[in-house]
């Protein structure tokens, strides 16, 4: 997908810092933060959304969801708690076509819950 944003972000074509970077996953900060931490987790290999998932995924799926909770105890916000949320498609309000799991936090989040 030579144009997705986040493929290039992946291929370190747009300079990003990585919280954390693996064989199969990468993740950097959300360039517009809903809350004082907001990641982005990421497949390195393009997959459009959750609706795309195979189940030979099944593992990646799992390393996305590892990576975000080692993300949020780093910046000890495990224990307070945070949201991990996957937009999908149209109403789901998923606007970049790279599927990437949020992980938000780092304040309570119950006022924010229509925005994020
Ligand atoms: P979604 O609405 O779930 O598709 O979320 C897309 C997210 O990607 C939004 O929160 C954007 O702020 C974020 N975003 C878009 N472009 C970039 C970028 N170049 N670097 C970091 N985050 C981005
Ligand atoms: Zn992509």
């Amino acid at each position: 997908m030579a144009e997705c944003i986040f493929c290039k972000i992946a291929r370190k074509e747009i300079p990003n810092e990585f919280l954390y970077e693996d064989a199969d996953v990468i993740a950097f900060a959300d360039i517009n933060p809903l809350a004082p931490v907001h990641v982005l987790v990421i497949p390195r290999r393009h997959i459009s959304s959750v609706n795309d998932f195979m189940a030979e995924d099944a593992v990646l799926i799992g390393k996305l969801i590892l990576a975000a909770r080692a993300i949020a105890r780093e910046k000890r916000i495990a224990d307070d708690g945070y949201k991990l949320l996957f937009r999908t498609g149209e109403h789901g309000g998923q606007e970049v076509p790279h599927v990437h799991l949020h992980l938000i936090g780092g304040a309570p989040l119950t006022e924010n819950i229509h925005s994020v």
